[in-house]
């Protein structure tokens, strides 16, 4: 039984996407302005903090050196059709 009625607006929630041991998604509430459940990663305070650079070995393909090489690649590009 599904009690339509009474659970409507619980069951519009978002849905946590996590894959189960099953391959099905984990389907439980998402944790507030989170997409994943309060098992999977939602729980406040998990994750990594803002700004984390835990991860960061030599920033060639950060946001900033993209920019860069992108300017320097268009620069190049406009020399080259000038030269011709
Ligand atoms: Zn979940």
């Amino acid at each position: 039984m599904t009690h339509e009625r009474n659970t409507h607006a619980m069951r519009q929630s978002l849905r946590c996407g996590a894959k189960t041991r099953k391959g099905t998604l984990c389907m439980s509430p998402a944790v507030q302005g989170k997409t994943r459940c309060r098992m999977h990663g939602g729980a406040a305070g998990s994750g990594a903090p803002m700004g984390n650079q835990n991860a960061l070995k030599h920033g060639l393909y950060t946001a900033e050196s993209r920019a860069f090489t992108a300017h320097v690649r268009e620069t190049l590009r406009r020399g080259k059709e000038h030269l011709e």
